[in-house]
């Protein structure tokens, strides 16, 4: 039998390894995987949920990894030929690219760029495909998610989802699932893509949303302002979406977003 090989985990990658195998096994039966399906793994690490994705019947099976360190704990399960392992930063990766095209997300994640990793995937296959995510982000990330209006966790990425689909959290995991132990707890979240929106690649949706949000203690149409336009026309065109001049950006139901945006489209 072959050592394990020795690895120093780095904190700055978000290397908290999965080591709870019960919840390894019920994030893969939850995403109720069929040979259809092609998984994309964001983060394979050592390769304990990799090895759990394809003991499900999936067609084949993206991985991308960032830290080279970690090759030889791949090496081995790139020898099942539905496997395919990609080096490189999961933000930047370029996704419509792949080939099978994936059909869902299982992954245990790197905290620190959950935001920027899912617009980005969404952004890139939620056009071509892509159905379902079942993701380990950390508990906050999680509450975000899924945050519903008038409620501070409020945040564009979870209107976003919410526009395209909705987000829930399935189950909340405790530090001592995963070594070396993190100082936060984690959630699986489910996000699921119902309406093929291209909201995530639309320069004023995501300009409009983050503008809107960017000082979450003023009213909306202040925030606005620094669109570059007129505070009046703003009131009006937050008039005819049915948004009182007086709210903030958290207190907006989706369609109104929706409405907004689309009002403002034709004006600028
Ligand atoms: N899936 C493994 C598990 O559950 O044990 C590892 C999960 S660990 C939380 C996150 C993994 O993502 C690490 O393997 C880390 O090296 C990798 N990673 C960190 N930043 C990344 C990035 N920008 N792109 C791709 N992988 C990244």
């Amino acid at each position: 039998m072959r050592d394990a090989p020795s690895f120093t985990p780095k904190t700055s990658l978000g290397q908290n390894f999965l080591i709870n195998r019960d919840i390894v096994r019920r994030t893969v039966e939850r995403a109720d995987i069929t040979k259809k399906d092609v998984i994309l793994e964001i983060g394979p690490g050592q390769g304990v949920l990799t090895r759990e994705i394809l003991s499900s019947p999936c067609s084949h099976l993206h991985s991308i990894e960032i830290d080279r360190r970690l090759e030889p704990f791949l090496k081995d399960i790139e020898e099942d030929d539905r496997f395919s392992l990609h080096w490189g930063d999961g933000v930047k990766f370029p996704y419509g690219e792949l080939r099978p095209v994936p059909s869902k997300v299982v992954a245990n994640i790197p905290y620190h760029v959950t935001t920027p990793l899912i617009w980005s995937i969404l952004e890139k296959l939620a056009p071509s495909g892509l159905s379902y995510m079942i993701l380990m982000v950390q508990k906050e990330a999680a509450d975000r998610l899924v945050a519903q209006a008038c409620t501070k966790e409020r945040y564009p990425l979870g209107i976003t989802l919410a526009a395209m689909g909705s987000a829930k959290t399935y189950m909340k995991v405790s530090p001592g699932s995963f070594r070396p132990i993190p100082k936060v707890s984690s959630a699986l979240v489910e996000l699921t893509i119902e309406r093929r929106r291209d909201l995530p690649s639309d320069n004023l949706w995501r300009k409009v949303l983050k503008a809107g949000f960017s000082q979450r203690r003023k009213k909306l149409a202040n925030n606005l302002v620094s669109l570059g336009i007129k505070k009046e026309e703003i009131l009006d065109l937050m008039d005819r979406s049915g948004i009182p001049s007086e709210a903030r950006a958290e207190t907006l139901s989706v369609y109104q977003w929706l409405e907004f945006v689309e009002s403002l489209r034709q004006t600028v």
